[in-house]
């Protein structure tokens, strides 16, 4: 299987509130947000904060949960690459929902944070999972497509993407900055080395931007539609929009709602927030690590301790781990391990000087 997007014909009818058709037109306001190792602006019109804003001064009541710490940056667009954002746009439980589900209770959890933590520990230690499933979450992300293809690859989300089919994507293209401008890695196939740069960089910037610009310019053209929604020739007809869109660039952004519940939302988090993964999916994962953090902050304490920060061993890596403590020899040749296994068994550990090369 491929990682692929796809687009629902009607996305745009269930999501026009909140999808951004006119995100890089005039009245334009610059907000800068401090990301990782980079600065990043992001553009939203007047229009669109304006939208953001009315959605925040919404004041419901329930007798359902909250999360104080996640209902203060709701709505809002947190931002992620040059074009790109999180909302979180609406969730359901907490942490206390957790508990609660996992005893089959009638009250918010026991009330005692400690022996609330310490079960849900217990639930993420022995991969007792569904638990979790019991809360929700619905985010608005706005991606470039590359990205959306891997994304998309984890099934197990609601997602409803904005349709190409039926509207005119917006004229914004991803371009790394200069520090994200690596060179193809010499020793993994998936990865990245060095960094470029010096003309070479400044080279491929160009080339980046210029193909993604002249690649608009002409799906306006095949349109006769400008982004703006003015017409370009009144004598001339324009291609459908579900076929002008084929020669676009795959760092043209596009966005979705995708909605998941927390177990689904750790599998996803514990893939692409770690380091295997592609820095710009990375990016995102990592905003959204910190709205969990918000929502959940027991199972994010957790999650981190045993998912992130924990590791798998094998029955074989158990054995030699075990030798070493007891000040017995060990060898890769005898371990039955591959050379791999070995070494991100030894790197787990921290144990630098017994890798092989
Ligand atoms: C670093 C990295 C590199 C990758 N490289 C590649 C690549 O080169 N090529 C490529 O094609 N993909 C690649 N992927 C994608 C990867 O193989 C998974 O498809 C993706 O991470 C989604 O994971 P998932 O299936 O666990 O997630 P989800 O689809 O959300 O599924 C969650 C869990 O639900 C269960 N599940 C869901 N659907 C099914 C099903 N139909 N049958 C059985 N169980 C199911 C599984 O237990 C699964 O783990 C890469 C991913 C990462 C993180």
């Amino acid at each position: 299987m491929v990682e692929v997007v796809g687009t629902a014909p009607t996305s745009a009818m269930v999501i026009t509130k909140f999808v951004y058709r006119h995100s890089w037109k005039t009245n334009i306001i610059n907000i800068k947000g401090i990301l990782r190792d980079s600065i990043t602006i992001m553009k939203l019109t007047k229009e669109q904060l304006g939208e953001i804003k009315e959605q925040q001064s919404q004041n419901n009541s329930t007798r359902r949960v909250t999360a104080p710490e996640l209902e203060k940056i709701l709505y809002e667009a947190l931002p992620a690459l040059d074009h790109g954002f999180v909302r979180v746009v609406d969730y359901m439980g907490d942490d206390t929902s957790i508990v609660q589900s996992a005893r089959v209770s009638y009250g918010k959890g026991t009330k005692q944070i400690s022996t609330d933590s310490g079960l849900i520990k217990y639930l993420m230690r022995h991969w007792h999972s569904t638990p979790f499933e019991m809360c929700e979450i619905k985010y608005h992300v706005k991606l470039p497509i590359f990205i959306a293809r891997q994304w998309i690859r984890h099934r197990t989300a609601n997602v409803n993407e904005y349709s190409a089919r039926y509207s005119i994507l917006d004229k914004e293209f991803y371009l790394p900055t200069k520090e994200n401008l690596a060179a193809q890695s010499s020793s993994n196939r998936q990865g990245r080395g060095e960094v470029i740069e010096g003309d070479q960089a400044k080279e491929v910037l160009e080339l980046l931007k210029d193909d993604a610009e002249r690649t608009y310019d002409n799906y306006e053209m095949m349109l006769n539609e400008r982004f703006d929604g003015t017409t370009i020739d009144k004598n001339k007809k324009g291609l459908a929009r579900e076929l002008a869109r084929m020669n676009l660039t795959l760092n043209t952004y596009t966005q979705w709602y995708w909605k998941t519940d927390l177990l689904n939302l750790m599998n996803f988090l514990r893939l692409r927030a770690d380091h295997h993964a592609q820095y710009e999916i990375r990016v995102y994962a990592d905003i959204m690590l910190d709205t969990v953090k918000k929502w959940v902050p027991i199972t994010y304490d957790a999650f981190m301790d045993y998912r992130v920060g924990g590791t798998e061993v094998s029955a074989k890596g158990k054995v030699i781990i075990k030798n070493l403590i007891k000040g017995k020899d060990v060898n890769p040749e005898s371990s039955g391990l591959s050379k791999r296994e070995w070494n991100e068994l030894m790197e787990a550990f921290d144990l630098k000087d017994r890798l092989i090369k």
